[in-house]
């Protein structure tokens, strides 16, 4: 499952954060998913809740999962457009040469830690 192997990504990233913070555990973990990682939610965070408890490091933490809206922009006229679908190009021309500019992310964005 997809799901799990990006779970697996999120808490080698907050192990990572730990060692160098340095800290022992995470209470609270806020994570940033790009909707074009394409994760759904609920299973992201199963998964997150079985895997943490692996690791006492991560055992008690709360993961709060914000989901990244995608969004490009158009070289043509500049405009940013949120996409709500799988379509690329921009919504104001139509013009389907566009960069994405955000949605492709996957961050531990903040940590509670003790
Ligand atoms: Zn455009």
């Amino acid at each position: 499952m997809h799901e799990t192997g990006i779970a697996m990504d999120i808490l080698k990233i907050v192990k990572e954060e730990l060692e160098r913070i340095p800290s022992e555990r995470a209470l609270r973990v806020r994570v940033k998913v790009g909707r074009l990682m394409a994760v759904e939610t609920d299973i992201l965070r199963f998964a997150l809740d079985a895997l943490k408890k692996e690791n006492p490091a991560t055992g008690n933490a709360e993961f709060q999962i914000d989901e990244v809206p995608v969004a490009v922009l158009c070289r043509s006229c500049e405009h940013v457009s949120l996409l709500d679908d799988w379509v690329f190009m921009c919504r104001d021309c139509g013009c389907r040469d566009v960069v994405v500019t955000s949605g492709n992310v996957l961050e531990v964005t903040d940590m509670e830690v003790q």
